[in-house]
């Protein structure tokens, strides 16, 4: 493969008709584009609706108004420039505002807007606010993609971090390995200096972002290997995108392929409502669908992801639905009287997130409900009920009964 070269402007894309570059302008005066020729090379450009394709490609629909720049408020947890404190055990570092390409749904896009200032370059004063903070045990670094900086400047932050003891995870968030695996192939040094500061007892860990099956590719793959040979853990978190990856057998086949090359599928998660974000958003029942039949049909190893919204009060973990309700959980919370809480929500079929729930209201219902009954009372009860399902309440169903039915979890 030639030298990877970065392209800003869509009239340096040769496939892209003319007549398009027009409106595409337009787009791109709002939310920049950036691809390389790498990327670019994966598309299938006979195919309109071709996955990678919309990963980078700018749709005219991005105009349309819709949700937030900021759509899950880092704003409010923003404790000086380049840093937010969240979790407890957790600080995040925008290091960067710049990435291999520009995904059209991005959650930070306003980081690539001109005269943004989130992010840092010189970090002295958030190392000096880490430190001071012993509960911070785990420290991601993110942007922008971190790995597009010189792998001097990575080291001067990775080093310094090394320096703080109660920081025993770094975290580097980088979607490279799929937009240009040849940082990491043609940078040895790179590679040193994550051999260098992965330890036994302190691990560095890549959250890659694999989106679709068709970016793992061999070179990408080589990259993946090349790190997890010096000891960095690989992870991967992906949203649930309209048009790529949106679908039960392209999920599984992502899963399982990431399962395969040692990458851990981590997160899914429901597409954040930010501006510029329509042509891009699944509706949060469909989307949970596709997740948990994609899920059925991988093997446990493949099917390590949780699926989540990353809401402004935390990560919210969507359990199960049956015809009335959906189930959440707070899997991470801003507020530790959060943490772990159990959330029964009104089913909406047209929810996109979090704020569109009703939350069912469970006190009432337990209230209503009779406070302690006989032990007779209730075997009476659960026997009738199974008579109305036509099962005996003796008897348990087999996995074969219980795999023929709509259950949201399959049998153990
Ligand atoms: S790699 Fe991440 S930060 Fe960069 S454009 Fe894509 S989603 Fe946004």
């Amino acid at each position: 493969m030639p030298k990877v070269k970065y392209l800003t402007r869509v009239d340096q894309v040769e496939a892209i008709p003319q007549e398009d570059r027009i409106w595409m302008k337009q787009v791109c005066a709002r939310y920049k584009f950036r691809a390389n020729t790498y990327y670019l090379s994966l598309i299938d450009w006979d195919d309109p609706d071709d996955p990678i394709r919309r990963i980078v490609i700018p749709e005219r629909g991005e105009l349309a108004l819709w949700g937030r720049l900021d759509a899950s408020n880092e704003a409010d947890v923003t404790v000086m420039p380049g840093l937010e404190h969240k979790y407890r055990d957790t600080a995040v570092l925008l290091l960067n505002k710049v990435c291999g390409g520009y995904c059209r749904f991005c959650f930070r896009k306003r980081l690539f807007i001109d005269d943004n200032e989130e992010v840092v370059r010189d970090t002295t004063e958030q190392m000096a606010y880490i430190r001071a903070h012993p509960e911070i045990t785990n420290v991601l670094l993110t942007g922008g993609d971190p790995l597009l900086l010189s792998t001097r400047r990575l080291r001067k932050v990775i080093s310094a971090l090394r320096e703080i003891p109660q920081v025993r995870i770094i975290r580097i968030g980088s979607k490279m390995l799929a937009f240009n695996p040849y940082r990491v192939l043609d940078d040895p040094s790179l590679v040193e200096l994550l051999d260098e500061y992965s330890k036994p007892k302190a691990h560095i860990y890549l959250m890659a972002q694999y989106n679709h099956p068709r970016e793992l590719t061999g070179e990408g793959l080589r990259a993946a290997d090349t790190l997890m040979k010096v000891g960095v853990v690989m992870c991967n978190q992906s949203p649930i995108i309209h048009g790529v990856n949106d679908d039960v057998e392209t999920l599984a086949t992502l899963m399982r392929e990431l399962s395969f090359v040692g990458i851990t599928p981590y997160y899914f998660f429901q597409c954040r409502p930010t501006a510029g974000n329509k042509p891009y958003e699944v509706a949060l029942t469909k989307a949970w669908r596709v997740f948990d039949r994609a899920r059925r049909m991988v093997s446990g190893l493949a099917q390590r992801a949780r699926f989540v919204m990353s809401h402004a009060s935390g990560k919210v973990e969507m359990l199960a639905e049956d015809d009335d309700f959906t189930y959440l959980r707070y899997h991470r919370a801003r507020k530790p009287a959060d943490e772990g809480r159990f959330m029964v929500m009104e089913r909406d079929d047209t929810a996109y997130w979090l704020d569109d729930l009703v939350e069912v209201d469970l006190r009432r219902r337990v209230q209503a409900a009779p406070v302690s009954r006989a032990p007779e009372e209730v075997d009476q009860e659960l026997r009738a009920e199974a008579d109305s399902y036509g099962i005996s309440a003796q008897e348990a169903p087999s996995d074969e009964e219980l795999l023929g039915t709509d259950c949201a979890f399959p049998p153990l």
